[in-house]
């Protein structure tokens, strides 16, 4: 880099800024990730938003700030936002910290952003370590177009819907799971995607026994009934890359009509051909219908 480029990049406002709510990346394991930005910063900041008070206030404490804290959950959001935008009309700065990682990805933040937004005050995020990210650019699949599901809903036939889409996906996805359900989670995976869909499971990412578990689903699956799940997972998941058969419009609708004359109800049907071969589900089932009209 040369002396310009070097001067550039270090051509910064002075921070904090009144009236200003900062978005703090925090480690999510490793404390050395902490950037000197957000470590100054939240030694100045008026005031620090936080996820859990004790947590946090152990990271204060090794970084030696004195900033006080409030908790900021989905418990207390609606209250905790308007005496935040208080705070920030009487231009005050907040950070708002997460447990770990980045407020906002599976993690309380949207809400209160959109509400300084709304209310016309600066957000400001101080970039920092997310494990999505840092999962995804070191499983080696293709990371150019990728999607982010974070936990799978709790409800099961949510999930299943849910499920089922993943399975269709063609982008890579990335997806956050607890110890305790990951290898239901694989199993679900196998009988969708298939056992071969290349899969890296990211462990303790930035930790002491960080480590990396693939290739495919049922390799991740033999690992884990020889190693019991500990710590915590993102998963990386392979998109789907099966090639659509190329047939044509009538093929496509007796294959249509096959599925249903041996019992499949006709969405799930259409849904499955339109899988097999790019014609659109609302095609398949346009024709389906025109055609028990007659
Ligand atoms: N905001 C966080 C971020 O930016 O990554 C994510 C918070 S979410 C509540 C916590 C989940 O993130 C964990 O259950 C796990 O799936 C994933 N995660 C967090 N830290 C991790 C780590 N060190 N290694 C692997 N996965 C991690």
């Amino acid at each position: 880099m040369d002396l310009i480029d070097a001067h550039k990049i270090t051509q910064t406002r002075p921070e904090p800024r009144p009236g200003t709510l900062y978005i703090v990346g925090t480690p999510i394991g490793n404390l050395g990730d902490l950037s000197p930005r957000a470590k100054s910063l939240l030694n100045k900041v008026s005031l620090i938003a936080c996820e859990d008070t004790r947590r946090s206030g152990q990271l204060l404490k090794i970084i030696e700030s004195k900033v006080p804290l409030i908790s900021y959950h989905k418990h207390n959001l609606k209250s905790r936002i308007s005496e935040i935008l208080e705070i920030l009309d009487k231009n005050g700065s907040i950070a708002l910290i997460s447990d770990a990682g980045l407020p906002g990805i599976n993690d309380p933040g949207e809400e209160l952003v959109r509400s300084a937004r709304l209310n016309n005050h600066e957000v400001i995020c101080i970039p920092g370590p997310c494990a999505a990210t840092t999962a995804l650019v070191i499983s080696g699949l293709p990371s150019e177009r990728f999607c982010f599901e974070g936990f799978l809903p709790k409800k099961q036939s949510i999930r299943k819907e849910r499920l089922k889409e993943i399975s269709e996906e063609r982008r890579t996805i990335v997806i956050y799971e607890s110890p305790h359900k990951i290898q239901k989670l694989l199993e679900d995976l196998s009988i969708l995607c298939g056992k071969e869909r290349p899969i890296q499971i990211a462990r303790e990412l930035t930790k002491r026994y960080e480590e990396s578990i693939g290739e495919t689903i049922e390799q991740a699956i033999e690992y884990f009934n020889k190693n019991k799940p500990k710590g915590e997972f993102t998963i990386v998941l392979g998109g789907n890359n099966k090639k659509k058969e190329k047939i044509t419009e009538s093929e496509a609708l007796s294959k249509l009509n096959k599925l249903i004359k041996q019992g499949e109800k006709s969405n799930f049907a259409a849904r499955k051909v339109a899988e097999e071969t790019g014609y659109t589900k609302k095609w398949l089932y346009s024709k389906l219908h025109k055609k028990l009209d007659k």
